[in-house]
């Protein structure tokens, strides 16, 4: 792969795209020149009366006609150059992001533990912006500007080398102490970048959370965290831009010092009578007309060092290998058995599952239960690959998860979790996500089927009704039917269930219930339990205590042995007698 393709991470037709929006840009600048030819044309017809000639009018209506189109050629040059260098790296930038994003889809969740999500969001928005300004308004105009200006001040040596020399001799120094400033603007860039973020989650933090503040008054301590983030930002932002600016500066000012250099040489040149007014002012001309556009890019270059940095971490995310497997396999029977199958979400974390063997058959119930941070919600985790065991094995009707991708898995499974996720969209397509190519009929069904109907219907836009940002405007038990319809909808054969534990009104649990047992009928059920008398009738009990299985069995055979799942039964019968004020 070409260097520059790499370095700016494009594709092949990112990096195609690139190299004609180079040509682009240069024929721009190469066009610019013409207006000014034309122009000292007219200059050297205008003072023809000096040196003992005349003006011919004739002449000067031609130079006026080629002024016309002249103009009518730059015009053109722009519009392809901003057709070649805007529209092209915004739709890079667009195919980027898709690239991001599917990545991110494929990814084991462990990455999602040592990424929060406003860094994850970071890598997808700023830092593909980032990388759109400089393909944009960066690379393509300084390769430009490097080769017509060296194009230029090569041509422009045939009339007097010395002459192009100064004009020449600033454009690489200016450019020097923007490189030689680099780590520095690097440095202060990512300590801007650790800022953002840290405020960002912050921000994130204090918006999720202000029930919880306002309920629990802590108003003050999280603002002022909140406050310190942001001004810690704005301290680092501030110190970025002084950085920047000194440079810069610098730099433009020894850029421009090359426009005095010029005039300096040149009326040296002219007294000693070693070059022409006429060619001495075009020199002049030529001079500022050429530093315009580089004193624009010098402003912008300090970006591409930051753009590194971008790239760096959008590399660093894409260097995160993807779940794979067999997304052929196709999966017969739903029987799951662990086998010595150990666990533990971070390398240097404790072990959450240990020594797990043990099997679900297939059809039927099979409920998890044990006390809370046992690893029931883990092992449904585990059965779902979202996280990969790290020794043992765990099979389903015979296959081991590892080998199949996760996403054909995910096709075997419906879900149905406490946190249900809703997505900004109307009520029909939230449940329509549970399998695209349903009919609408279809969607219906599986809506009535979860009881979510009648409260849907008595919205005054039914189906389309817009949920706000994860279904904000519903209920517990409403957000919870809806996922029910969704998990309907797929009618995979096996049904992942955590029970809710926040207590529901009788009237939502009797219609959740209801919903649940449809969605389960003639399916392998495996449901996370945290009200035991709900889960009595189960073909088999799991009990889990600190990621082993402490027992297993039925109802009855489990209350007979008078272990941990006794104990914990007798304590939620105990406390349904409990009451406010009893
Ligand atoms: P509960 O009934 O309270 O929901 P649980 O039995 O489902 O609990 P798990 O959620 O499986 O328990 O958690 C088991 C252990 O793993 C706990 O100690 C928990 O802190 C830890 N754990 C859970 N999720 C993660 C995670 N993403 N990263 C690190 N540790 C985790």
């Amino acid at each position: 792969m070409p260097k520059l393709q790499e370095l700016f991470m494009l594709t092949d037709k990112g990096y195609k795209d690139l190299k004609g929006a180079i040509a682009a840009c240069t024929l721009t600048n190469f066009s610019l020149m013409l207006p000014f030819g034309v122009m000292m044309q007219v200059i050297m017809e205008l003072i023809g009366p000096l040196t003992g000639g005349e003006i011919s009018w004739n002449r000067m209506w031609l130079y006026f006609g080629l002024g016309i189109a002249v103009a009518g050629i730059v015009f053109l040059c722009h519009k392809n150059d901003y057709k070649k260098t805007y529209t092209t790296s915004y739709t890079q930038s667009e195919s980027t992001r898709i690239t991001l994003a599917e990545h991110i889809r494929k990814l084991p969740m462990s990455l999602f533990n040592s990424k929060d999500l406003s860094e994850l969001t970071t890598n997808l928005m700023d830092d593909v912006a980032t990388s759109e300004h400089v393909l944009s308004h960066i690379v393509p105009q300084l390769f430009a500007n490097a080769i017509s200006i060296t194009v230029i001040c090569a041509m422009m040596a045939i009339f007097d080398w010395r002459m192009a020399l100064a004009m020449f001799i600033t454009v690489p120094l200016a450019f020097f102490i923007i490189l030689f400033s680099r780590r520095i603007y690097g440095k202060l860039h990512q300590k801007h970048m650790d800022a953002k973020l840290a405020a960002s989650g912050q921000v994130q933090e204090y918006i999720e959370g202000i029930k919880v503040i306002r309920a629990c008054n802590l108003d003050g301590e999280k603002f002022s965290a909140l406050e310190n983030a942001l001004r810690t930002m704005m301290r680092l932002a501030v110190a970025m831009e002084l950085g920047t600016g000194i440079f810069v500066t610098g730099a433009q000012v020894v850029l421009q010092a090359g426009i005095g250099l010029t005039v300096l040489l040149g009326t040296t040149l002219l007294t000693n009578g070693q070059i022409a007014f006429i060619p001495m002012i075009m020199f002049v001309m030529i001079v500022v007309r050429i530093y315009g556009p580089v004193l624009v890019e010098l402003t912008l270059l300090p970006e591409l060092f930051y753009f590194q940095i971008a790239i760096k971490r959008m590399r660093d995310l894409m260097a995160f290998q993807p779940m794979e497997g067999n997304a052929e396999k196709e999966i017969k029977q739903y029987n799951i058995a662990f086998e010595d199958v150990d666990f533990r979400y971070n390398d240097d974390g404790e072990q959450t599952i240990s020594g797990m063997n043990v099997t679900i058959p297939s059809g039927g119930i099979t409920a998890l239960v044990g006390p809370s941070g046992s690893g029931k919600s883990t092992v449904s985790r585990l059965i779902a690959r979202f996280w990969d065991t790290n020794k043992g094995t765990l099979t389903i009707g015979g296959i081991d998860v590892k080998t199949l991708d996760p996403e054909h898995l995910m096709s075997y499974m419906s879900f149905v979790f406490q946190d249900v996720v809703l997505f900004n969209d109307t009520i029909y397509n939230n449940i329509r996500i549970g399998n695209m190519d349903a009919t609408p009929e279809e969607v219906m069904a599986a809506a009535k089927a979860a009881c979510c109907d009648e409260f849907v219907q008595k919205l005054p836009v039914g189906y389309d009704t817009m949920l706000g940002e994860n279904g904000s405007t519903l209920s517990g038990g409403e957000r919870q039917r809806l996922s029910i319809a969704r998990a309907l909808l797929k009618d995979a054969p096996i049904v992942l269930l955590d029970e809710a534990t926040a207590s529901l009104d009788p009237e939502n649990e009797a219609l959740i219930q209801r919903a649940i047992s449809t969605l389960i009928e003639g399916k392998t059920v495996i449901v996370i339990a945290h009200r035991l008398r709900t889960i009595t009738g189960a073909e088999k009990i799991i009990v889990l205590d600190k990621g082993r299985v402490a027992e297993q069995g039925t109802h009855q055979e489990l209350i007979r042995q008078n272990g941990l799942y006794h104990k914990l039964f007798t304590i939620q019968q105990e406390s349904l007698g409990w009451s406010v004020g009893a």
